[in-house]
């Protein structure tokens, strides 16, 4: 990593690959032949059509997404999906089950019921949300329009997993992915529609993508504004409107990163899984720091932690900025510290930190 480089452990955004910044550093004053910046670029030019088409071949490649899936591009952020998913999909029955894992996914359930009848089918908010609730599918509705999850709980560091993820038979099965996408593969079948903000795991702030089975387009409320419906974007190839152009640019080369250096996704997720073993084998035997999830819930994107001293804690976070290890405070709302050891995070930045958290426990011990 260059020198003057610190470990961003920041919930987002967060670290980029260096691979891509120098990438997009030596092509920033003139994109090939083109003699503009990619910032500078028409999105209808031939060279910015190639760059999204590009892009969503790169992420069809990468998620192994079958045929009968659209890839979108938007804008808004995930918690605009929050609105437009309701908007869309929450037009049959009027009814939808939400599962309570975080502040996201209440967020997403507390806008959905301004537009239809919102069930809350599971939570875990009774232990500040530190577990993965189990979803009786006897308790599911088989007539709701979908069934919404938040995947990884960024906030919580918890996660959902191919065996703990409710089996919702016919109803279309929801996912905020905004923290986990691109962390691990993912059986895509198993969803009517993902969504994610990029600013976590795939590219700056201000693009949103959105992988949705085609059936469920076109069905969207009454006065939905047309910006907020699927079929506006489906229809146009994300290019109803102006895209946000340099983030779907970096989204691709982080995409040219996965697949190229890192060896693909596969890779990635045994890469990933070894950073959070490292640590959270530290953890569970540490006598200062405690881990706040315990067994399979486990999150490999967000780790958190405490000493149970608020006092020590913020001296932790200190001294660990003045090591160059950054952003490692934890959300108000559990208290301590957070390591985000998102895909860009280099295996170097996770041996740091625990050879920090090492030393920092022998002195305060
Ligand atoms: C960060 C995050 C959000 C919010 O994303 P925005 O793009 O800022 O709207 C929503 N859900 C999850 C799981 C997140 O991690």
């Amino acid at each position: 990593m260059a020198t003057n480089r610190v470990y961003n452990f920041s919930a987002g955004p967060s670290m980029l690959p260096e691979w891509v910044l120098e990438r997009a550093s030596s092509e920033m004053l003139c994109y090939g032949s083109s003699g503009q910046s990619v910032m500078e670029m028409s999105h209808r030019s031939s060279a910015f059509e190639q760059i999204i088409g590009d892009c969503e071949a790169s992420l069809r490649r990468a998620l192994s997404i079958p045929e009968g899936y659209r890839v979108l591009f938007l804008q808004g952020g995930a918690s605009s999906q929050f609105a437009m998913v309701p908007l869309n999909l929450l037009t049959r029955s009027g009814k939808a089950d939400y599962v309570i894992t975080g502040q996201w996914a209440k967020k997403a359930w507390q806008q959905g019921r301004v537009y239809g009848e919102c069930r809350v089918v599971a939570s875990s908010e009774d232990r500040t949300y530190s577990y993965i609730p189990q979803v009786d599918p006897a308790q599911l509705d088989p007539a709701a329009d979908y069934l919404h999850i938040c995947y990884n709980n960024t906030i919580y560091g918890t996660t959902f997993s191919p065996r703990t993820l409710p089996v919702s038979g016919s109803v279309p099965l929801v996912a905020d992915m905004s923290s986990s996408i691109l962390s691990e593969p993912v059986d895509i079948s198993r969803f009517g529609l993902i969504y994610a903000g990029a600013q976590k795991n795939m590219g700056p702030a201000g693009l949103t993508v959105v992988i949705i089975r085609e059936d469920l387009i076109g069905h969207a409320m009454e006065k939905t504004p047309i910006m907020f419906d699927y079929k506006t974007h489906a229809g146009a190839g994300s290019m109803y409107n102006t895209p946000p152009t340099y983030a779907i640019y970096i989204c691709k080369l982080v995409l040219d990163w996965l697949q190229g250096p890192m060896g693909g996704l596969e890779q990635m997720a045994q890469r990933n899984r070894e950073k959070a073993e490292l640590l959270y084998d530290y953890l569970d035997q540490s006598r200062l720091f405690s881990p706040t999830v315990q067994g399979e819930d486990r999150s490999l994107m967000n780790v958190p932690f405490v000493t149970g001293d608020p006092a020590l804690d913020a001296a932790f976070v200190k001294e660990a900025e003045q090591a160059g290890l950054v952003n490692l405070k934890g959300h108000r709302s559990v208290g301590g510290m957070r390591a985000s050891i998102y895909n860009a995070m280099p295996i170097e930045g996770v041996k740091k930190l625990v050879a920090f958290m090492q030393a920092f426990e022998s002195d305060h011990r």
